[in-house]
């Protein structure tokens, strides 16, 4: 396959730093959009996430805001062949305290990036979603499917992440943007999120600090190691201009669950510590289960997810624990 131009906005975050990584070394041309948000983390994480990609060939970062439309005219201007709009406000429980700030970012953040594709004929876009679009989905034993209507989001943030969904659907029909939706389940690895499960759990059990614990720990999630989450980005990317409909939705998950108690003793025995639990009613927004079906990724996007969460939450500690030695990121503020 011949080498592309890419876009990908929230470039310094945990997926979009990996995913111009992997782009970079198969020979694309990446540009990275991102504004250093620092609602869920801070901006010095980001810039040790960047660190890799400074040297890259075929790497040009761009500091910006996705409410800047002058900029996005530009980077879209320039006729990338693949725009990967990851820049979001990701989080379910701040987007409850915050929720026009998530709607000014995730949804007219979005029909910015719409219209500046619209404006310069950029015809392929892949956009992230959520598995949170399929709010509590009452357990029937299968995975979530894509054709199930996602009617009720539990949480602002994932109402912003489905009308995301519905608007890239209206500017696929009315403008013919060829559109992958990708629903992301739980994603983690090396640089996840400091504040996302995997990683803050990870962080209070090395501290000897008590690990709150919501609901009485039966809550399930399915969990993504971030290598097959940038497998199925990449089979998006690569068959975006080409789908069944111009608007397509993908589940990206492990297609297993994993309970949160469980999920503790795993991280227990590849930290070799044992946490202090502390138990807390559940959350308001939070689901009881996520569960990818990824029939139709495996099937149109080649997606075939290869890290079962042993392995993933092994590989993940081995990082941690590296940078927590080193005093790089987890020493940030
Ligand atoms: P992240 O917060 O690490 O990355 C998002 C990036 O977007 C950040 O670096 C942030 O600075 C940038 N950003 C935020 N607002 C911006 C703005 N107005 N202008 C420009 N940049 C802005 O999050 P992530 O975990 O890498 O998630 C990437 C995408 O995937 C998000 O859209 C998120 O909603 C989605 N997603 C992630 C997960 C997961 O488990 N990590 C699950 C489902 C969906």
């Amino acid at each position: 396959m011949r080498a592309m131009r890419i876009l990908v906005t929230g470039a310094a975050g945990f997926i979009g730093s990996h995913l111009a990584e992997r782009l970079t070394a198969r020979g694309d041309e990446v540009v990275g959009l991102d504004s250093f948000d620092e609602t869920l983390y801070p901006a010095a994480v980001k810039h040790e996430n960047l660190k890799a990609l400074g040297q890259r060939t075929g790497f040009r970062f761009v500091r910006g805001d996705l409410s800047d439309e002058q900029l996005l005219d530009a980077l879209v201007g320039a006729r990338p062949d693949v725009v990967v709009h990851l820049a979001a406000l990701a989080g379910v429980r701040p987007s409850i305290v915050q929720p026009k700030r998530y709607a000014r970012v995730n949804v007219d953040g979005t029909i910015n990036v719409l219209e500046a594709m619209r404006a310069h004929d950029v015809k392929r876009l892949v956009f992230a979603s959520s598995s949170s679009v399929y709010g509590a989905r009452p357990e029937r034993g299968a995975g979530f499917r894509e054709d199930e209507p996602a009617a009720r989001p539990a949480s602002p943030y994932a109402a912003t992440k489905r009308a995301g969904e519905l608007l890239c659907s209206t500017w696929a029909d009315l403008f013919q943007i060829h559109t992958a939706a990708l629903r992301f389940f739980t994603v983690y690895g090396p640089r996840q999120r400091p504040e996302m499960a995997i990683h803050k759990f990870a962080k209070l059990i090395a501290e000897g600090r008590p690990v709150p614990l919501f609901g009485d720990g039966s809550s399930a999630r399915d969990y993504t190691y971030i290598d097959d989450i940038l497998e199925g980005i990449l089979g998006a990317i690569d068959h975006v201009g080409h789908l069944a409909e111009p608007f397509r939705i993908y589940n990206l998950g492990g297609s297993r669950t994993t309970s949160l108690g469980d999920l503790v003793k795993l991280l227990e025995e590849a930290l070799g510590k044992q946490a202090l639990i502390d138990r807390q009613p559940d959350q308001p927004g939070d689901v009881p289960l996520t569960f990818a079906d990824v029939t139709r990724a495996r099937a149109e996007l080649g997606y075939a997810p290869k890290v079962p969460i042993e392995e993933g939450v092994r590989r993940f500690v081995v990082w941690f624990n590296r940078t927590r030695r080193s005093g790089s990121r987890e020493d940030a503020p």
